[in-house]
């Protein structure tokens, strides 16, 4: 390929050929990367289809509805004979969006102007781009989307014009999504994005097709509803997920993996608690006073002891298992003590 200046100087690190599953990182010093350590090779079932020359790849769902990726991160997109319909524009595929709709509805015959963007949450990473689609756009989201991004004043995320509390249903020219709020989970304001005619369900930091969820359940914020999202996430029935991350679409057998892989964890976390002995740590750090040092120590080695065993499980099942696994183990652990009041050595004083 080519390279352009909009791919080069924007994200050079991020168009390599997906399939080669490497990154290139220009301008890396070679003494860093030959101390950077090594993970399991990631399974090609992993792996999403090439981007091209542009650093992108856009393909039909079903019907009307297509998505977007850079092998990073997602947007879904549906054309209308009215205008077309986003939802999310995560900045590392930035104005690619534009160039992706152009590319479908040019053959489709449909108009390619942007109408509506839908905030799947308020996240910069996922909308950051919004803006790139001009003012006279319809922008939907939460309510609560609303109340975080006037408090942030970010420009590069304008505050939307539609707001709704549970539910909301989208017509634009024939075709519909269906908007609905379960709660706070992997942030207050994250939302389902259903697309019913399509069987398609889009629901960004929560489920990631083929992979572990990226550290800390994808920073997640509310837990144990965050976990519960993957039971009303699989109440729905769709046969394709956009997760908002990553090289390619999700199956519900990717989901029950995922659900699956939560579970493991949550099992090994129980184990750990219950039965690690945090002697050692008191009897080291106890006398230097250092109250830090005893916590972390006994929860790096219950989440160490707990993570291993999910490491060996999913390994080849499950791409960068042996890269956020002990994140993800440690988020579960806390959940568990903290929400759950599980908290083993540390619970009422006798
Ligand atoms: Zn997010």
């Amino acid at each position: 390929m080519t390279p352009t200046r909009r791919t080069f100087l924007t994200f050079a690190a991020l168009t390599v050929p997906v399939a080669s599953g490497l990154l290139a990182l220009p301008g890396t010093a070679q003494g860093a990367v030959g101390d950077l350590p090594d993970y399991l090779p990631i399974p090609p079932s992993s792996m999403g289809p090439a981007l091209n020359s542009d650093g992108y790849y856009v393909g039909q769902i079903k019907g009307n509805l297509y998505w977007v990726t850079d092998s990073f991160y997602q947007s879904m997109f549906l054309t209308t004979r009215e205008g077309v319909v986003v939802v999310d524009a995560p900045p590392t595929i930035g104005r690619n969006l534009q160039r992706a709709i152009d590319e479908v509805t040019k053959t489709s015959g449909k108009p390619s102007k942007v109408t509506h963007l839908v905030y799947s949450h308020s996240h910069a990473d996922h909308i950051g781009a919004a803006t790139i689609f001009g003012a006279d756009v319809e922008r939907v989201a939460h309510r609560e989307t609303g109340r975080l991004l006037r408090e942030t004043h970010d420009p590069n995320r304008p505050l939307p014009t539609i707001t709704f509390d549970d539910h909301y249903t989208l017509r634009v020219g024939g075709e519909l999504l269906q908007l609905d709020y379960h709660g706070p989970n992997h942030s207050a304001d994250n939302i389902f994005i259903y697309a019913p005619k399509q069987e398609t369900l889009m629901l960004v930091d929560v489920l990631f097709p083929g992979w572990v969820p990226f550290k800390q359940f994808g920073i997640s914020q509310e837990i144990p509803n965050w976990v519960r999202m993957h039971d009303v996430a699989l109440s729905y029935p769709w046969r394709t997920l956009v997760g908002g991350h990553l090289g390619r679409l999700g199956t519900r057998a990717d989901a029950t993996l995922q659900k699956d892989y939560v579970t493991d964890l949550r099992v090994n976390a129980d184990a750990a608690i219950a039965g690690l002995d945090p002697a050692p740590y008191l009897a080291k750090y106890g006398p230097t006073g250092n109250a830090w040092a005893i916590f972390k120590s006994y929860l790096d080695a219950a989440t160490r002891q707990a993570s291993d065993a999910v490491i060996a499980k999913y390994a080849g099942k499950l791409a960068a298992v042996d890269v956020f696994t002990f994140d993800n183990q440690f988020t579960m652990l806390e959940s568990l003590r903290t929400d759950g009041g599980h908290l083993g050595p540390f619970g009422i004083h006798q």
